[in-house]
């Protein structure tokens, strides 16, 4: 099968097996209650397969096998050398099902299928090497006491980590969590998005077969008010790890300090600031990456640079240029190769999205591209790429996270303006600067109150990086060796000689 056409890939799809319940203890089972509801694709609106819908019972056999399987060391007691062959193993598995996985994310949330195999498959099989690589690697520490003692600083897992995760990055959010969680010993809960089950499934299922023994990783599929909740009310839960809106992850804390004060780390939402200098000598480049990077999964990335802020002498000329780009970039069928945008995760979704656009109309902002529905014949649901001008920060669409194909412009005097707009936001996740001036780059990027400042380049990333956001955009870091820290505690062991 080639799968290099839009047909040999709809081919596979009508071919390939859905498996939709929940993985406990090494064991594929229903939920208890019986429940399931639809997966609808957001390419065609078809019922792909029913889901288990778990929920508290559920949630509870699961926590009790993690915690099985850690009191037991079956996992956290073998040396780090061993986990990390085995997570290597895991990496190599899912490449070996990279066409499969790309296609089951597709059909699931809507993304093009060349992003899915040739971005997302690859990038969570390299999270998986890169903490396997690190975990035998990291050695620990011995305090500067007197003679007569010696203090010993050494890391150990958590234990069970809850981790939940949302739907528009589902296999490389839960990658980001899963991979540093079980590299450190931790046996994991996943409770993945309702919108997007699907590779969540087919990745415990992998790393069973690459030899993480049952019990270690779990996941049950629920909705985030019923198995969600669960998960973040357990009191045999220790830590847990999110990637969602603000608007849960205040409610994550909550639950926290009601049940058993775990450790909530939190990857929220953006409304993130791209500013674009006149004293840029390449306004072109600026400008088309600026509207690359807020149409690129079709807009539905917690960083997406959805506040375009520029100076006014070039403002006539930016908006020209991301107008086009907007304009070029079309929604077509996520299973063609060529597709650049694909589905919004769901019809619901687009609704919300459509309702920002016709408010930010009726507000006062000047719509120059887009705002309409596209192929709704296909029974899908997608928005077509989206530009306002004139937009304040005051309005609704530059202060609400849109999740969707959706840029506003917001013209502005000069650098301290920039600089106070970026600013005046809740959220703080990413931010970008285009300048050739050096010394300003660096100005102005310790000003930005940001988890990520790109200078003169946007979404630029890979997983040696550190990734989390200030203010309401969350608390914790995904990625790079920082991430260990998450998941572990530090213990001081004091010994008198
Ligand atoms: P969401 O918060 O509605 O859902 C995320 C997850 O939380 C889902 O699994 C959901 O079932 C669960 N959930 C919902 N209510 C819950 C509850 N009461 N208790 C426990 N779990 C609950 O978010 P969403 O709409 O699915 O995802 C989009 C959001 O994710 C956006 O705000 C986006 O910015 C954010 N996001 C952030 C990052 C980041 O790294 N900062 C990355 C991707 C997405």
């Amino acid at each position: 099968m080639n799968p290099t056409s839009a047909a040999s890939w709809r081919n596979r799809a009508d071919n390939i097996e859905f498996e939709g319940r929940c993985l406990i203890d090494g064991k594929l089972l229903d939920a208890r209650s019986g429940q399931t509801f639809d997966c609808v694709s957001p390419v065609d609106g078809r019922v792909l397969t029913k889901i288990a819908e778990g929920d508290e019972s559920d949630i509870n056999k699961a926590v009790a096998a993690a915690r099985a399987a850690f009191q037991d060391r079956r996992w956290a007691g073998l040396s780090p050398v061993f986990r990390k062959r085995t997570l290597q193993a895991f990496g190599a598995l899912i490449r070996l099902h990279r066409d499969e996985l790309a296609l089951l994310e597709t059909l699931d949330m809507g993304k093009p299928i060349t992003a899915s195999r040739s971005v997302d498959v690859e990038a969570v099989a390299n999270c998986f090497d890169w903490y396997a690589e690190a975990i035998d690697k990291l050695y620990e520490q011995i305090a500067p006491t007197a003679e007569s003692d010696l203090a010993l600083i050494t890391r150990e897992p958590l234990g069970v980590v809850g981790a939940i995760v949302p739907w528009n990055f589902p296999m490389l959010t839960t990658a980001w969590k899963v991979a540093p969680a079980l590299a450190t010993g931790n046996s994991v809960v996943l409770k993945p998005a309702e919108q997007s089950t699907l590779t969540a499934i087919r990745l415990g299922q992998l790393a069973l077969e690459a030899g993480i023994p049952e019990g270690v990783f779990n996941v049950v599929p629920g909705y985030g008010r019923t198995a969600g909740k669960a998960l973040a009310c357990h009191m045999d839960v220790d830590g847990i790890f999110f990637t969602g809106s603000t608007a849960t992850g205040r409610l994550l804390m909550e639950y926290a300090a009601k049940t058993n004060l775990k450790k909530v780390c939190l990857e929220l939402g953006g409304k993130s600031p791209n500013i674009i200098l006149a004293s840029y000598g390449d306004i072109e480049k600026a400008a088309v990456t600026a509207a690359e990077s807020m149409f690129n999964n079709q807009g539905e990335v917690c960083i997406a640079p959805s506040r375009l802020i520029v100076e006014r002498s070039i403002h006539k000329q930016v908006v020209e240029i991301v107008a086009e780009i907007a304009r070029q970039r079309q929604p077509a069928d996520p299973l063609d190769p060529a597709t650049r945008i694909g589905a919004l995760v769901n019809a619901q979704h687009a609704d919300r999205v459509m309702g920002f656009i016709a408010r930010a109309k009726t507000g006062g902002a000047m719509l120059v591209a887009g705002g309409t529905r596209a192929l709704t014949e296909t029974g899908g649901s997608y928005v077509v790429p989206t530009v306002f001008d004139n937009v304040s920060n005051h309005m609704e669409i530059a202060r609400n996270e849109v999740f969707g194909p959706v840029l506003s412009v917001i013209p502005v005097s000069g650098v301290d303006e920039a600089v106070a707009v970026a600013n005046d936001s809740p959220y703080g996740l990413g931010a970008g600067v285009w300048t050739d001036r050096l010394s300003e780059a660096h100005k102005i990027s310790r000003q930005l109150r940001a988890g990520v400042v790109y200078v003169n380049c946007y979404n630029d990333c890979d997983i040696t990086t550190p990734f989390g956001g200030y203010k309401q955009s969350g608390n914790g870091r995904d990625k790079s060796l920082y991430a260990l820290d998450e998941y572990t505690e530090l213990k001081t062991t004091w010994i008198r000689l």
